[in-house]
């Protein structure tokens, strides 16, 4: 494999991290404001098999990042692949468009993070010395990969776009395309069905992490979602997505079943040995890097406050979201820390053992107005305060106070 492209390609290197000292380029990440990465299903007949399009500056006319400076090097970026095949279904986009995060850091000198808008891919130097010059060969690397691993996709054209006007002008039909998959699974229930699924895709990066998908738990990093998780488990059954009996619900408050504590068990190596869904306190679930947000515990409140990876400044607790992400990923169970998706917010089941969603009371004022409709119909859209209202705890407490805050005023009765 290594002779047909100018670098190596393995699970090897799944776990290589490019420091920024040793970037070449990056493409989206905190910099930037326009990137995401979409899988379609195609008919047959659209699509021109195993072609690669580059749309917009191809990388030997992108100016690299300037170590010596700390500037430049950082651009938009969609990354399209389009698949056919006869047995594939439309439930399966998601989960094929997952396999973007493992494939990019099966490649030497290439690290992906993220999912869906929030993608983050950089290229090392060395990489480039080495005489990879062109995003053709990144494309070139997905339609082999894609294919040679899941055999169930019959043809693949993979569109690299650096072009920002491009990028931005398809961002918003790929939103809606990631809100349609959420809506769907809106509808269903961890009571619904017998089987969850789990997800060991970041282990390279936290090898103790297992990713628990439910009904009422879209996955950490907010990707995949029950139904992509039968999706993942049907078309790949031997890869990291895989079906877990739920077996007996041994706690119903705070989400423990016995087939969970099994595999979390066997895929933590024996470091953890139980899990509960509902609750961020005790064996709360595990988190890996990609998560969307951060669920804190703030002690002075009792409470918990909500901070997303888009938010760049300092939370109520005076932490950002990056500090806060390297103690709360690796993989593992941290009392009073959750990485979450954010559609968990509106979750009938989010820590519902400590109080739910009206145990919130801070979160980023743009996160604040996303779920603008959830808090509205729960009684809290005025009751949260965000980076607008306050600046540390002390200002935090009197603001709740003010608005007369349910949990605060002790009218928040936890179900135990
Ligand atoms: S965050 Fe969890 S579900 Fe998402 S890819 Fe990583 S392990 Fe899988």
């Amino acid at each position: 494999m290594a002779g047909e492209f100018h670098v190596d390609i393995g699970p090897q290197y799944e776990g290589e991290v490019i420091r920024k000292e040793d970037v070449y380029v990056e493409f989206g990440g905190p910099k930037v404001a326009h990137k995401f990465e979409l899988a379609t299903l195609k008919s047959a007949a659209e699509i021109e098999n195993e072609k690669v399009e580059i749309i917009g500056p191809d990388l030997n006319a992108l100016a690299p990042y300037d170590a010596t400076t700390g500037k430049g090097g950082s651009y938009p970026l969609a990354v399209l692949v389009d698949v056919a095949g006869s047995q594939l279904d439309k439930d399966a986009e998601p989960i094929i468009e997952r396999r973007i995060h493992m494939f990019t850091n099966m490649i030497e000198g290439w690290y992906h993070m993220n999912q869906r808008q929030d993608i983050w891919l950089r290229m090392s130097k060395a990489c480039y010395k080495k005489g990879f010059t062109s995003l053709r060969e990144l494309g070139e690397i997905y339609n082999f990969l894609f294919t040679s691993e899941l055999p169930i996709i019959e043809k693949i054209q993979t569109t690299l776009i650096t072009d920002d006007k491009k990028v931005a002008e398809l961002l918003p039909k790929a939103l809606k395309i990631y809100e349609a998959r959420d809506a769907r699974a809106r509808a269903l229930k961890d009571e619904d069905v017998d089987t969850f699924y789990g997800c060991t895709l970041c282990q390279s990066f936290a090898p103790t992490h297992v990713s628990i998908i439910a009904p009422n738990r879209i996955a950490n990093c907010g990707a995949i979602n029950w139904f992509d998780g039968r999706a993942a488990a049907k078309i790949d059954p031997e890869g990291p997505i895989f079906a877990i009996p739920k077996g007996k619900l041994l706690d119903p408050v705070r989400g423990e079943y016995e087939g969970l504590n099994k595999v979390v068990q066997e895929k933590s190596l024996g470091t953890y040995d139980r899990v509960y869904l509902y609750s961020a306190f005790e064996h709360p679930h595990t988190s890996c890097g990609c998560f969307q947000a951060i669920v804190f515990y703030i002690p002075e409140a009792d409470a918990f406050g909500v901070v997303n990876r888009e938010f760049k400044g300092e939370t109520v607790i005076g932490e950002t979201f990056s500090h806060m992400a390297g103690d709360t990923s690796g993989g593992k169970q941290i009392e009073g820390r959750l990485g979450t998706g954010l559609e968990q917010l509106r979750s009938p089941k989010f820590i519902q053992a400590d109080g739910g969603l009206a145990r919130i009371v801070w979160m980023p004022k743009e996160v604040k107005e996303r779920y603008k409709g959830v808090l509205q119909a729960k009684g809290l859209y005025d009751k949260i305060a965000t980076e607008e209202d306050v600046k540390n705890v002390d200002e935090l407490l009197a603001f709740l106070e003010k608005v007369g805050h349910p949990w605060l005023k002790g009218e928040v009765k936890l179900p135990i």
